[in-house]
């Protein structure tokens, strides 16, 4: 088994993929030589402290609650500087976890400060004279590639929280799901998901993370792989998508549940599980939500009715392609323009979960119809979008290979790779 991990390791860095291992992997660390921790650790420079030829660099983030006269001391900016710098007009787009960089003299005297604004904007104050004078520049970020895997306990969230998974990510991966498993009644204590993903960063900080390039979900015994495939069609159009290893897509033509995935609804699945009562009678299934949470609509449709009725209270009936519909009731309100006649794509929201009509709590009422039949969404096969074009397998497959064998190598392990 470790042979088979070394020679998979030796493969990917052959394949140009120059890996190392973070410090935080607790696998890592116990393949490491003590000694050889020590001279890591000793060489490591003072955090925020970079020695420049020029005079040195420093590094603070902008924090919640914080003042730019807090930060500017916390750099150890001069008096005269500081309060040329604080009356700046640029200073007002720095928000919480900002990180400024100010780049101080070998006199000691202020050169620059520089951070990132909005809309990826580097703004750079720079010693002018007697003043500073600003600009603003299209900010270069790295791209790394970042794995993490982790077993769910409670909640998705705790578990991306547990191996510091971003939120970002963690809703990516049930978005790219969601034709698959329904988040909010699907997932299982044990099941657990491993994530390869980019995450951005400017001068060696994180700013955000990027795209998921692949991942797996094993739930309830079952393994669902996904990669991200861009590519090009015979037309010369761009193509980009979630595949499954061989090809198949994996958007389905219905999501698996009509309520977004969210920190604050998911979890809620997990606590109180949603009511299925006997499907002649009641012919629907309850989620329990927060008031106000999102509703999406399954599939692509027509809005067939939006408005009240009876025991539903405010209710939304969607006409999808072939003989398929969908309801939701139950809402505290409706999404913009969805009314009779009206289009909706899949993944728009429709309306909000309430509890008007026939309910005693804050929960969605979905139902599921074929030529006007209720049934069950968990026991019908749902078609898939197309899958991966014949001539652009190949591509696909030189794509897919790599990323396919990191997953594997990472499943059920614990070790977090870092490029
Ligand atoms: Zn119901």
């Amino acid at each position: 088994m470790r042979i088979a991990r070394a020679g998979a390791l030796a493969g990917l860095a052959l394949s140009g993929i120059v890996a190392a291992f973070a410090t935080i992997a607790p696998l890592a660390d116990s393949e490491i030589p003590r000694s050889a921790q020590a001279e890591a650790l000793a060489i490591q420079p003072l955090e925020g402290v970079m020695p420049d030829a020029a005079g040195y660099v420093r590094e603070e983030r902008f924090q919640r609650g914080d003042t730019v006269s807090g930060l500017f001391a916390r750099l150890g900016l001069a008096e005269d500087d500081s309060r040329a710098l604080s009356r700046r007009a640029e200073l007002k787009q720095l928000r919480p976890g900002s990180a400024l960089t100010a780049t101080v003299g070998a006199g000691g005297e202020l050169q620059s400060i520089d951070f990132l604004g909005p809309r990826d904007t580097l703004v750079v104050i720079a010693r002018n004279g007697d003043g500073f004078s600003a600009t603003e520049q299209r900010a270069q970020f790295e791209t790394r590639v970042a794995m993490k895997s982790s077993v769910i306990r409670s909640s998705l969230f705790a578990a991306s929280d547990a191996a510091g998974i971003p939120d970002a990510i963690a809703i990516q991966v049930a978005e790219i799901f969601a034709g698959d498993i329904d988040f909010h009644r699907d997932l299982r204590r044990g099941d657990a998901f491993t994530v390869i993903y980019e995450t951005l960063a400017h001068n060696g900080l994180a700013v955000r993370s990027g795209r998921v390039l692949a991942a797996e979900f094993r739930n309830q015994g079952r393994t669902h792989r996904a990669v991200w495939y861009s590519g090009t069609q015979a037309d010369g159009r761009r193509s980009g998508g979630y595949y499954a290893p061989d090809g198949k897509n994996l958007r389905k033509a219905f999501l698996r549940s009509p309520l977004e995935f969210s920190r604050i609804s998911s979890g809620f699945g997990m606590r109180r599980h949603p009511i299925m009562q006997n499907w002649r009678a009641h012919r629907g299934i309850d989620y329990a939500a927060p008031s106000g949470t999102r509703v999406r609509a399954v599939g692509d449709a027509t809005v067939e009715f939006a408005g009240r009725q009876g025991g539903y209270g405010n209710v939304i009936v969607l006409r999808h392609q072939g003989q398929f519909a969908t309801l939701y009731a139950h809402l505290s309100g409706f999404g913009r323009g969805v009314r009779k006649g009206a289009r909706v794509a899949q993944g728009d929201t429709i309306g909000f979960v309430g509890q008007t009509g026939w309910a005693t709590g804050p929960h969605l009422h979905y139902e599921f119809k074929i030529a006007g039949e209720a049934r069950n969404p968990l026991a019908i096969a749902l078609p898939a979008a197309l899958p991966v074009p014949a001539e652009e397998m190949p591509a696909f497959a030189g794509q897919a290979r790599p990323l396919v064998a990191r997953l594997e190598l990472l499943a059920g392990g614990q070790v977090a790779l870092l490029e």
